[in-house]
């Protein structure tokens, strides 16, 4: 297959994965909110759960988007070093989301920053968001797509502390930021937070730690033991499903850190809503490619 070849074909691919992912939420957080309906008591929770299921079931029978905000289209790519088509990956992604506006459909939320004009296709300056990180001595490419609504990046905040504030400063952001403006990104939420030294490294961990499948822990004991007691505090403010009185604001925390500055401690925080709109579909240099991680059973 010759490069043109390729970027057409994965164009394709990616242009149905996007109008699949958009309807379906990903095996991991389906399966975790059937867990949390099942634990509240409350009868509006559960009236909120099942009104939550029944959209989605609908949504797959009338093939249409899950949610009004099909957001702005972010893609985290690991790419190995040895993957023949690397060259391709943008353009290919480029014309796949605007294809998909049309076909899955998504909302025209894209809107040039200085021009204030909606590009129409959800394509625009650095836009879909592309984020990559190079694997060496492997030959695949991974691609998690996520879609970013509006309520789950008002939330969204970074600050650089001191050491000396401690790790209760950390605590207290978090715990600001999902009480505040989290409730806009309609409960459960999971909650990303990332660690390190400065505003941009502590950002891009925190979005690295909600894309990351739930029921996996961060890999340090430390930062796991960070994970459940933010995630028990969190669920004991006493807020549910879509912001209303509940048992279980957040889904999940997750936790991503990198080594820090002798003199700073930065926190990231991003926040995702309870329609998860995240999947992963990984490619061979054969462009065949396996969305099993997220998506059992399914075919695009
Ligand atoms: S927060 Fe999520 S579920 Fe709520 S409107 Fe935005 S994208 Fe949709």
């Amino acid at each position: 297959m010759d490069k043109q070849e390729a970027r057409v074909k994965l164009a394709q691919v990616m242009e149905r994965f996007i109008g699949m992912a958009c309807k379906r939420l990903p095996d991991d957080v389906y399966a975790k909110l059937k867990e949390l309906r099942d634990n509240e008591t409350s009868e509006m929770q559960r009236v909120i759960y099942d009104t939550y299921f029944d959209n989605l079931e609908r949504a797959e029978k009338l093939n249409r988007p899950s949610c009004q905000d099909t957001g702005l289209l972010h893609f985290y790519i690991n790419c190995g070093s040895e993957f023949k088509y690397i060259g391709i990956v943008e353009d290919a992604l480029r014309e796949a989301v605007a294809k998909a506006t049309f076909s899955s459909p998504l909302r025209q939320n894209t809107v040039n920053f200085f021009e204030e004009r909606n590009t129409g296709d959800n394509t625009g300056e650095r836009m879909p968001w592309l984020h990559w990180e190079i694997i060496p001595d492997n030959d695949e490419l991974e691609i998690c797509v996520y879609f970013a609504g509006g309520g789950c990046c008002l939330p969204g905040c970074a600050k650089v502390f001191k050491p000396s504030d401690g790790y209760a400063a950390i605590v207290r952001y978090v715990f600001d930021a999902v009480s505040d403006l989290g409730l806009n990104a309609c409960p459960p939420v999971i909650v990303g937070g990332g660690l390190g030294h400065n505003v941009e490294n502590a950002a891009v961990l925190s979005k690295m730690a909600y894309l990351r499948p739930l029921g996996t822990s961060h890999k340090h004991e430390k930062g796991a033991k960070l994970e459940r007691d933010l995630l028990d505090g969190l669920n004991k403010l006493g807020i549910g499903a879509q912001g209303l009185p509940g048992k279980q604001v957040a889904m999940e925390v997750h936790v991503e850190s990198s080594a820090r500055h002798t003199a700073t401690i930065a926190v990231g925080v991003n926040v995702a809503c309870y329609m998860h709109r995240r999947g992963f579909i990984k490619f061979n240099n054969d462009l065949d490619y396996d969305i099993s991680k997220s998506y059992k059973g399914v075919s695009i």
